[in-house]
């Protein structure tokens, strides 16, 4: 099968280019007095940033990429609505399956990114006959955490460069499958969501199923609840999951911020939405709503297939 191999230079650095070429100046002026240091950093940095942009762009002018419409039968500008009914459907069978399925192994973070991006590679090869080779380097910390405190993980689009913010426990799977598929070239937040959930799916790893069911009941609880925390709460807590897994969903969803986070959070919230509408996405949505009904609709349709069999796969095809 043809192979292609994105460089993705930027991500091997220790630290973020972008954010050492956009903070040097000041960073320098503040421990050290010196203007000149900052903008000589400043000029290294964002020279080896930029080498490592067109390197990757040259790389991927190759790559076939996934028409969602053509293969899965929905995209962005193609969403089925899901109704409420098959919605609360859905989280009984989700929460059944979790409670059946649980596991509390951990798999480290360097040796889970590998893990997942095998899997994320041959998703995509299934589809497109190519395997598009990138980095599995994920960084532990960014600056974007304070801009985006809601955020569990970044990727800059341009380098390839993915942070994970926070431990998310059974969600990590996803949470680094979603943003090495944005690596993958996959910029929309609904095809980052859809290739992530596939590649668990099919993984035949317990942790990585475990979270591709999970981050599809936490979606469905969003939707169904909307951004109340304490909704969000008494909802998991009705649903009668498992402790471990209650516990978790409770600290990722359910979790009522302090009013002046909450204030930074609701602000940089609404900015992201437009970001998201005038990139030619749906908004926030899609990461729940939206997602949650590209699944149902694709597991009903004549492209079920694509969902791998086994507990990931809820709906039952309906014949047309
Ligand atoms: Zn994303």
């Amino acid at each position: 099968m043809e192979e292609i191999r994105i460089p993705n230079s930027a991500t091997y650095s220790p630290v973020s280019l972008l954010e050492l070429g956009l903070a040097a100046p000041l960073v320098s002026r503040l421990l050290l007095r010196s203007t000149p240091v900052g903008l000589a950093l400043q000029t290294a940095a964002l020279a080896l940033y930029a080498g490592s942009v067109v390197d990757d762009w040259l790389a991927r002018s190759g790559v076939r990429r996934i028409d969602f419409r053509t293969v899965f039968g929905a995209d962005v500008r193609r969403l089925p609505t899901m109704p409420v009914a098959d919605r609360e459907a859905e989280v009984r069978v989700l929460v059944e399956r979790l409670n059946a399925m649980y596991t509390p192994e951990r798999i480290p973070r360097p040796e889970l990114a590998r893990r997942v991006d095998v899997h994320l590679t041959e998703v995509i090869a299934g589809v497109t006959g190519q395997r598009v080779r990138t980095s599995t380097e994920i960084r532990g910390v960014s600056l974007m955490s304070v801009v985006f405190p809601f955020a569990l993980g970044t990727a800059d689009i341009l380098s390839g460069d993915v942070a994970i913010l926070r431990d998310t426990g059974i969600f990590e799977p996803h949470v680094i499958v979603h943003e090495l598929a944005h690596r993958k070239g996959y910029w929309k937040e609904l095809h980052a969501q859809v290739l992530a959930y596939l590649a668990l799916a099919g993984s035949g790893d317990p942790v990585l199923v475990q979270a591709a069911l999970a981050e599809r009941l936490a979606r469905q609880l969003t939707t169904l609840e909307g951004d109340d925390p304490a909704a969000v709460r008494a909802r998991v807590r009705a649903a009668g999951l498992i402790e471990p897994v209650e516990r978790q969903l409770v600290s990722l969803r359910g979790r009522t911020p302090d009013p002046i986070s909450g204030a930074v959070s609701d602000a940089m919230k609404q900015l992201y939405d437009l970001r998201m509408r005038v990139t030619g996405q749906n908004g926030l949505s899609d990461y729940d709503e939206g997602f949650t009904a590209f699944l149902w609709a694709l597991e009903r349709g004549p492209h079920a297939d694509r969902v791998p069999a086994g507990p990931a796969r809820v709906w039952t095809r309906t014949p047309a």
